[in-house]
């Protein structure tokens, strides 16, 4: 399957991409996770990205479409990916679809991924990462790890992201707005969309999830 998440930053869609991605045998491919990981590397990409991601602003498309497509052409993804954070603008979702379309392939879904904005304020804030794959995910709060500050899967150390501050977080919400939620109304207008609410425990997310994408497939 080849599915897009979508929806506002701490909605959950990494804490959701790991169990679906999982339970569907398909790579969760999270460019935020992309760019975090080339900062910590030192890359030249991740010097481009790092003054972007920490104003809250999209990177540029066109570095950001490069090293999307160079992970989606990678042998894992040939059968199907989950897309998380990417496309994040109408033209990243066009370029998608010329890529798409150039190897004969479709999107089956769009999950978007509705949660009230105040309740992303707060997943945001206690929003607690691991400094060896920030796809390891916790919450002070409402997910906490077993020992404060330790990544329960690898024992790795926990922070908060660079960009999880209020300030930053005020401007990632009004460019989500602005930028992101157009591509819900095209993605519409191909019959793509799928919309559940990520209110409730994160398990319960991952069966409603499960259950729209099914019954988007037997529509
Ligand atoms: P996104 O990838 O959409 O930015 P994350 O998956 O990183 O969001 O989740 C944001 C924060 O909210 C994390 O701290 C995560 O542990 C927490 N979280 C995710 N899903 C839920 C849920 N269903 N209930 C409560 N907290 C959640
Ligand atoms: P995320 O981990 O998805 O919350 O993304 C963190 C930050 O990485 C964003 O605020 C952007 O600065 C950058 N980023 C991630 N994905 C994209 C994208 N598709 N286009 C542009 N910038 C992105």
């Amino acid at each position: 399957m080849r599915i897009v998440l979508v929806g506002p930053p701490g909605a959950g869609k990494g804490t959701q991409a790991a169990y679906l991605a999982k339970n569907l045998s398909i790579p969760h491919i999270s460019t935020g996770d992309l760019f975090r990981a080339n900062i910590s590397q030192g890359t030249d990409l991740g010097k481009q990205a790092r003054a972007y991601m920490d104003a809250g602003q999209l990177v540029p498309d066109e570095v950001t479409i490069a090293m999307a497509k160079d992970r989606m052409s990678q042998p894992d993804a040939v059968n199907g990916f989950l897309l998380d954070g990417f496309p994040r603008n109408v033209g990243q979702a066009e370029a998608l679809d010329e890529m798409l379309k150039s190897e004969g392939v479709m999107l089956d879904a769009v999950l978007d991924l509705e949660v009230p904005e105040d309740e992303v304020v707060k997943r945001i804030a206690g929003r607690r990462i691991c400094r060896n794959d920030s796809a390891h995910v916790f919450h002070v709060t409402y997910n906490p790890p077993k020992t404060e500050g330790v990544c329960d899967t690898c024992d790795g150390e926990l922070y908060q992201r660079d960009d999880d501050t209020e300030e930053t977080v005020r401007t990632r919400l009004e460019v989500y707005h602005t930028q992101t939620e157009p591509i819900i109304d095209y993605y519409r207008a191909q019959g793509l969309v799928v919309t559940i609410s990520a209110l409730g425990k994160v398990e319960d997310v991952t069966k409603r999830s499960m259950e729209a994408l099914k019954k988007d497939r037997e529509d």
